[in-house]
């Protein structure tokens, strides 16, 4: 197996007002809660680059923050334009397969855990 495919998307698109669906070129699809993601956000004004520390604060971020344009960067990331005006953050696709693999998204405490199971 190429594992090149597993960090491939074939279909990026907004599924819901709140909800990002990626869809893996080996088949997978991995749904983000949007505000999840710009909370995941790892560029410098969000995470302090010496420190790997978050500087982003949940509370500064709107409820209903959702992307307002989604650029492709290259042929291995994405960049997202915020509603909030923040666009420097930018998404490799290992990552978004990563966080889309239930690894960070489950921090939140909010989220109660609504991952759904692998279909296979
Ligand atoms: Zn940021």
């Amino acid at each position: 197996m190429n594992s090149s495919i597993r960090t491939t998307p074939s279909e990026i698109r907004q599924t819901g007002p709140r909800e990002l669906t990626i869809c893996w070129a080996d088949g997978g699809e991995s749904l983000y809660a949007v505000r999840n993601l710009r909370l995941a956000c790892a560029c410098a004004h969000c995470i302090d680059e010496w420190t790997g520390e978050q500087r982003l604060d949940e509370r500064d971020v709107a409820e209903d923050v959702h992307p307002s344009r989604i650029e492709s960067v290259g042929r291995y990331a994405i960049q997202i334009h915020w509603s909030d005006g923040h666009d420097s953050g930018i998404y490799s696709f290992e990552r978004l397969r990563e966080l889309g693999d239930g690894g960070h998204m489950k921090e939140n405490p909010e989220d109660g855990g609504r991952s759904s199971p692998p279909e296979s």
